[in-house]
């Protein structure tokens, strides 16, 4: 149609697939920008011979139920044919110097595993599962901030109250003042706890919520893992008639007369169009891509304030060997220990995706390690440094798989090292973190708003909105920038 307004969309990660989908849905003609020569940004995975490397999900709120599996369901992130895994165990910690500590998905089986391994925390191990138990009620908006009427607003208190109040005792509280709080005494629970969720700034609310999701069955992995998701999502895009850009990086959005007017590309090609979303990094986008230019104070408080996550180090082995587990993902308390030119904060984890059958060949192994390394690190290397550091590393990587698997470093066919430098490199996200800023007591109950201050036609959609990040907001969000397009258009907006 000749007529149609064009939407440009700076980024194919989730967020910028989710809001082209739904461009696409709603009669705009869309064209998605990306640097890279896939889409899924942060959510994806890789070939390595006959081995993928998954990055990003190992559990995807909204798997079964709510506003967040609509979307998925819209944007083919899920559908009938995908199989949801559930696991009955969430992660095992393992300190050397104490018992494994386990975390079962399901509250009640936590909290008798806990009474009968610490029953001199009777009072605080039933405060915290109750505390857990209150958080099941949580849903997400459905509409974008600034479409909600009261009454939404009302409506969702009613039916998260308990949830709410939760939320609102504890907001101001990190995991350790939590922990603290509890005055445990077992010197075994105390230490894995602190172990796990011992985050200089972590607030304590997504502790909570994890287990009362997982305990609702929805946050499950779905078979395939974040590349798969990726592919679904990009088949779905082009589908409904949308296009990708690839290998094209945005160097500017073009504005005039206070209106975004389109992008203009790094090799000097210019796109015009009539509304731009920007789904690539947060600081990225208002600081470079729009220079500065337009921000509120909050905005300008966040990333000043607010902390991201740690960048990771991930080191991927494929083996020739079908290695069981009991447990998928193992925590490994080692704090201090160095690997090359990082010093764990607490330690690292260490994942077997043999639960995930598309991983590796039959009789063979996806081993993966993960330790948080942070971008000051990594920032200044020179090439030279750069190579030697992921020398250091696969050497210690291979003595910690060994340790965990005796016998298994003579069968590792592929290692691969992607470090904090790869995550900038292929994303672009912001001192390499993994899921935007950090959830703390000083912005748990905060969202960054979807506008810019003094810009119209411009959008802002992604992780970078909402502490916490993950995949479940960044998708809504794309939503969210299209219902507020559609408002702005006077035409309904529509999932179809
Ligand atoms: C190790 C790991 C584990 C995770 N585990 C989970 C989990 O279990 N559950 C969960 O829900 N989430 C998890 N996440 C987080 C989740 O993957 C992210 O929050 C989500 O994918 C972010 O999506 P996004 O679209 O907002 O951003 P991104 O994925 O960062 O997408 C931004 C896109 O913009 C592109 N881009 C940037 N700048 C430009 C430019 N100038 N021009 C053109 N293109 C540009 C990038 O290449 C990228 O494709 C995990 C992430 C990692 C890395």
């Amino acid at each position: 149609m000749k007529d149609k307004k064009k939407i440009i969309i700076v980024g194919g990660g989730v967020a910028g697939l989710s809001a082209g989908i739904y461009a696409q849905m709603n009669g705009f003609d869309s064209q998605i920008v990306e640097m890279h020569s896939i889409a899924g940004g942060l959510c994806t995975a890789w070939h390595r011979k006959e081995y993928k490397f998954d990055y990003s999900i190992q559990w995807l709120v909204g798997s079964k139920y709510g506003v967040f599996h609509n979307v998925y369901r819209d944007t083919d992130i899920l559908n009938d044919g995908i199989e949801i895994i559930n696991p009955d165990v969430h992660l095992k910690l393992i300190n050397p110097q104490a018992e494994d500590f386990v975390i079962y998905t399901s509250i009640d089986k936590w909290e008798n595993y806990l009474l009968e391994k610490a029953p001199e925390d009777t009072h605080a191990i039933r405060k915290m599962c109750r505390d857990m138990r209150r958080c099941t009620k949580l849903e997400s908006f459905d509409l974008a901030p600034s479409l909600r009427k009261p009454f939404h607003y009302i409506r969702a208190l009613f039916r998260s109250y308990p949830t709410l109040l939760t939320i609102l005792k504890y907001k101001n509280l990190r995991s350790e003042d939590y922990f603290n709080l509890l005055n445990i005494k077992n010197e075994w629970l105390h230490t894995s706890l602190h172990g796990i969720y011992g985050n200089a700034n972590f607030s304590i609310i997504p502790f909570l919520l994890i287990l009362s999701w997982y305990a609702q069955g929805n946050s499950g992995y779905p078979k395939g893992g974040s590349l798969a998701v990726a592919e679904r999502m990009h088949q779905r895009y082009t589908k409904l008639g949308g296009n990708i850009l690839f290998k094209k990086r945005v160097a500017e959005i073009m504005v005039e007369n206070s209106r975004a007017k389109g992008v203009l590309l790094e090799d000097g090609t210019r796109i015009e169009g009539d509304y731009v979303i920007s789904a690539a990094d947060g600081y990225h986008t208002i600081f470079n891509l729009l220079k500065g230019k337009y921000f509120s104070s909050n905005i300008k408080k966040a990333y000043e304030n607010w902390e991201p996550f740690n960048a990771f180090v991930q080191v991927s082995f494929g083996v020739n060997a079908g290695l069981k587990t009991d447990v998928p993902v193992q925590w490994v308390l080692a704090k201090g220990k160095e690997i090359g030119k990082t010093k764990l904060r607490l330690g690292y984890r260490i994942l077997n995706y043999n639960f995930d059958k598309t991983m590796a060949p039959e009789g063979k192994s996806c081993i993966i390690i993960r330790f948080e390394s942070p971008w000051e690190i990594w920032e200044n290397l020179s090439e030279e440094e750069y190579r030697e550091e992921k020398k250091r590393i696969e050497k210690a990587a291979l003595q910690l798989l060994e340790e965990h698997y005796p016998g298994t470093s003579a069968l590792v066919e592929v290692c691969d090292i992607a470090t904090p430098q790869t995550t900038v490199r292929y994303t672009g996200a912001w001192k390499g973190s993994y899921e935007g800023f950090l959830p703390s007591p000083k912005n748990i109950t905060q969202q960054l708003s979807l506008t810019l201050p003094g810009l119209s036609r411009f959008y802002m959609v992604g992780q970078w909105l909402f502490p916490g990040g993950g995949i479940p907001p960044s998708v809504l969000s794309g939503k969210w920038a299209l219902q507020m397009i559609c408002k702005e258009e006077k035409r309904k907006f529509t999932n179809q």
